[in-house]
């Protein structure tokens, strides 16, 4: 049996591992398949590949794209994507432009309620090309104004709060084509994690099917058991393709590993069974 592991996140986002030490780590965790899919970047593949050299692991090019749907935001990962492809990398950029007006807005507005010099701290956490709300988390940890990134979202960064800046990201039309225009297989990640009722996790279904989306990620590292059977089920309904990753995004998060994942559910077709699956990524 193979260990795939198709949801990871690098030093080119908002991971903690550069993307050598997580090929590292992945081996080290018996996966067999990795995607890395860091949030709108394909800059860690490179190094990625690189350190995959020789050694017993696929790896596969993938990203996450930042979407905005009906005012809210979805990930959705492009897995399988040509690294190189030009319309997904001038995409992308877009994305990370939006991401640094974004930064700024969140530092003038932190600023505005005591907490200066938010953005060049945040600054100092980021090592690749994307900043994103984690590294403003990691810099408000370490000035002590909260004692964990988890309490850092919840008091200064969603919704409501002072730090919130709603996202203004591609449509799903864009990532999807981006996606598909780069080869890749589009998937909606962590869809529990969204809180959709049930009539708007079926048009989002709906809206992602029809825009060439095959995919839904039913095992999560952030779902619990129950949300797992929950989508494993939708994605029978729908007949979605169901893929596992665990959002890796370093070993500060203990409660998520590297390929420990719960079991896919018994009847979805797995990803990786698709005829789009690329040959060489096990099976
Ligand atoms: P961004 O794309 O910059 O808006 O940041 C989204 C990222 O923030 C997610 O991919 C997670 O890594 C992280 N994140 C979001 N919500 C939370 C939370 N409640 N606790 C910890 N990390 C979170
Ligand atoms: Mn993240
Ligand atoms: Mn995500
Ligand atoms: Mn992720």
């Amino acid at each position: 049996m193979c260990c795939y592991d198709l949801h990871s996140h690098s030093t080119a986002s908002d991971g903690t591992l550069a993307p050598a030490a997580l090929v590292e780590k992945a081996c080290a965790a018996g996966v067999n398949v990795l995607a890395l899919t860091d949030h709108d970047t394909l800059d860690g593949f490179a190094a990625a590949s690189v350190a995959v050299a020789g050694r017993d692991l696929c790896l596969i090019p993938g990203v996450e794209i930042s979407v905005s749907w009906r005012a809210m935001t979805i990930h959705v990962l492009g897995l399988s994507v040509d690294p190189g492809n030009r319309e997904l990398l001038e995409g992308l950029r877009g994305l990370q432009e939006f991401r640094d007006w974004r930064a700024r807005e969140i530092g003038e507005r932190l600023a505005k309620k005591g907490i200066p010099g938010a953005l060049e701290g945040a600054d100092r956490f980021r090592k690749g090309s994307i900043l994103g709300r984690t590294h403003f988390a990691h810099f408000l940890v370490a000035e002590g104004y909260a004692a964990s990134v988890g309490e850092v979202f919840k008091r200064f960064l969603v919704k409501g709060k002072p730090g919130y800046v709603r996202g203004e990201w591609a449509s799903l039309e864009q990532a999807l084509g981006w996606i598909r225009g780069a080869g890749g297989l589009a998937v909606i990640a962590h869809p529990a994690r969204y809180r959709l009722t049930r009539s708007k996790l079926r048009d989002l279904i709906g809206e992602f099917r029809e825009a060439g989306g095959v995919g839904l990620e039913v095992v999560s590292g952030s779902h619990s058991r129950d949300q797992t059977l929950h989508m494993a089920a939708v994605s029978r309904e729908h007949r979605l393709l169901a893929s596992c990753g665990s959002d890796y995004h370093g070993p500060e998060n203990t409660w998520v590993e590297l390929g420990r994942l719960r079991e896919m559910p018994a009847g979805c077709t797995p990803i990786w069974e698709a005829d789009a699956w690329p040959a060489t990524a096990g099976t």
